[in-house]
């Protein structure tokens, strides 16, 4: 059996996440594999329907993906997470769940300022102006990873490029074979 694994990408909200995660998975089906992919967004219209933004929840929320995720590993599939993921402790949880050699985190680091700029949801104005509270970046932390497996700033390359990047990391780590 090929041995599962996560692809776990956290970040800023407008970072890139969800973008990088649809071209990865797209590839890793088109290499013949089983691929699940648990974006935030949609993550939260079910498995976490009713769960807002205060710590607490952002924390069950993040459990709930890791729970979802660690089964697929065990049975041999590829998941890809976007999901901002803010707190270390809660990402750290995350790993312990899955497993740390079934695990790939990537920071996608995009700027603060860049993410603002291409506001892609407008959200960023929606939270300068108050009208969204406790919005990460703006007015709640977001906890950089200490040791991410790999950190994509995607200002130096496109998406594209950002996912051959992660395939990179997956090829290395034997959890897809060269292409
Ligand atoms: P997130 O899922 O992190 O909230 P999205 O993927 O929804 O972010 O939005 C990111 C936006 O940034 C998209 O409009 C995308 O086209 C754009 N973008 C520009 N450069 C890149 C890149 N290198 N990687 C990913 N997205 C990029």
């Amino acid at each position: 059996m090929t041995r599962g694994c996560c692809i776990w990408l956290t970040g800023l909200s407008g970072a890139g996440k969800s973008t990088i995660a649809q071209v990865l998975a797209a590839h890793l089906i088109d290499a013949g594999r089983t691929v699940t992919l648990l974006d935030g967004d949609v993550v939260r219209t079910h498995l976490s329907r009713g769960l807002g933004f205060s710590k607490a929840d952002r924390d069950a929320n993040i459990l709930r993906i890791a729970f979802v995720a660690a089964e697929i590993v065990r049975h041999g599939g590829i998941v890809v997470v976007a999901a901002v993921s803010p707190y270390e402790a809660a990402r750290n949880q995350a790993r312990d769940m899955i497993g740390h050699d079934g695990l790939v985190l990537v920071h996608v680091a995009t700027p603060l300022a860049v993410c603002e700029q291409r506001d892609v949801k407008g959200l960023y104005a929606r939270a300068r102006r108050g009208e969204i509270t406790g919005f990460t970046g703006v007015d709640d932390p977001y906890e950089p990873p200490a040791s991410p497996d790999l950190a994509l700033t995607t200002l130096d390359c496109d998406a594209v490029e950002c996912a051959r990047r992660i395939e990179c990391v997956l090829e290395g780590r034997g959890f897809i074979s060269r292409s």
